[in-house]
């Protein structure tokens, strides 16, 4: 019993813990804004940006708050093992239903909040294109690959633990990062399941970016424009893959961006490909993996976590379950160190672009997509260490001119 209650403790404190990082990001808004990024919106912009964040707050105050009650009823009242116990005879049979169970429920309990978002408040701040019917093949789509994805490596890792034991651990380690691997080196193939992407039509645009390519020895595979308008106004731009690079570029960036910027934006990500930030991202991804694998191995020695929740034994799926409750400030000091990684990464990109002479078109492109998503601009130093990927934007404007 004292096992539950400290599970259920830890993650209500979790849960305490994000409305604070929220309170303290609260507590800069009526800062003034740093010199170098005053001119990102107007009065107008500034005002429709506040409006926006309380809005966008108070929904998931209460999404959270939710979301957390009927977690911690599922919890107090063991639904996991009842479910489990539906189909007694075999245990992968009861696993997957057990999933399928708990996958069918999120989605559903997720609709009515995902509706909200994107229908009343993207909707209101003129964010939101979706239509119901691309709402709708989305939670499909995902419902399906998240299912297939979720059944098969837990499937997997229990046969791995019932045959090897202890060594199971290490293996599933392998597993999990070989799995990783796959969704990276796929990320492409999963994105053309949500998304049409079309080669960039010749033209200026495509000269420039081919140029750099070469000036930069990229070998390029293809540049190629994915219909994000289909789902909002907001624009991203990537490039993906190892020997030779796709270079993708969403729809709102092509006809709402000048050529310029969008250049300085590719600088910047071969800037990463230059001083190699993928590989050695990776190398820490595998790390955390390793470690979190441990602590499921943990979980699974001692039965009596699983057993204070029902379960006669241990059970795969839900000490999985287990280890994402508890695992939080594992997870929160490992994103706090990735993201000190990758802001310093993102400082060397932003400098490999300054030092090519795209300095000032990329503080260009940061400024207007920054507008453009409503960024908060003055957000609090504590919660950027923890959360941020990126450094802020006048951060990034003053290390650049520098
Ligand atoms: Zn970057």
């Amino acid at each position: 019993m004292i096992i539950k209650i400290l599970i259920l403790i830890s993650y209500v404190i979790e849960n305490i813990f994000d409305f604070v990082l929220v309170k303290l990001n609260d507590s800069y808004v009526k800062k003034p804004l740093p010199e170098n990024v005053k001119d990102v919106y107007d009065e107008d912009k500034y005002n429709k940006w506040i409006n926006y964040r309380n809005d966008s707050k108070k929904f998931s105050a209460l999404q959270t708050l939710i979301s957390a009650g009927i977690t911690l009823l599922i919890y107090i009242f063991n639904v996991h093992s009842k479910i489990f116990g539906i189909f007694p005879f075999n245990q992968y049979i009861s696993n997957i239903f057990l999933i399928l169970v708990f996958m069918v429920f999120e989605t559903i309990l997720s609709i009515p909040f995902s509706y909200y978002s994107n229908f009343v408040i993207e909707e209101k701040y003129g964010f939101n294109k979706t239509t119901i019917k691309t709402f709708i093949l989305d939670i499909i789509k995902e419902f399906v690959i998240g299912s297939i994805l979720t059944i098969g490596l837990v499937s997997v890792i229990t046969f791995l633990f019932e045959m090897f034991h202890n060594w199971g651990i290490l293996f599933t380690i392998v597993l999990v990062i070989l799995f990783n691997l796959f969704v990276s080196l796929f990320s492409l193939t999963f994105l053309k399941i949500f998304n049409k992407f079309t080669p960039l039509e010749d033209g200026e645009l495509k000269t420039m970016l081919t140029e750099l390519c070469e000036k930069y020895n990229v070998k390029l595979k293809g540049i190629y424009v994915m219909d994000a308008s289909k789902r909002t106004t907001r624009a991203n731009a990537f490039c993906t893959g190892f020997a030779k690079k796709t270079i993708s570029l969403d729809d709102n960036l092509v006809n709402n961006y000048s050529n310029d910027k969008i250049v300085a934006v590719f600088a910047h990500e071969f800037g990463h490909a230059k001083h190699k930030h993928t590989v050695r991202t990776m190398w820490f991804a595998f790390f955390r993996i390793a470690i979190l694998i441990l602590s499921l191995g943990v979980i699974l020695n001692f039965p009596i976590i699983c057993q204070s929740f029902g379960f006669e034994g241990v059970n795969y799926f839900f000490a999985f379950t287990i280890l994402s409750t508890i695992s939080w400030p594992l997870s929160t000091l490992f994103d706090f160190i990735s993201n000190k990684i990758s802001r310093k990464f993102e400082y060397q990109a932003d400098a490999f672009a300054a030092k090519e002479g795209y300095g000032e078109s990329l503080i260009g492109a940061l400024k207007q997509l920054s507008r453009d998503a409503l960024t908060n601009l003055n957000p609090h130093p504590f919660v950027v260490a923890l959360e941020h990927s990126h450094p802020t934007l006048s951060q990034r404007i003053d290390a650049i001119r520098k």
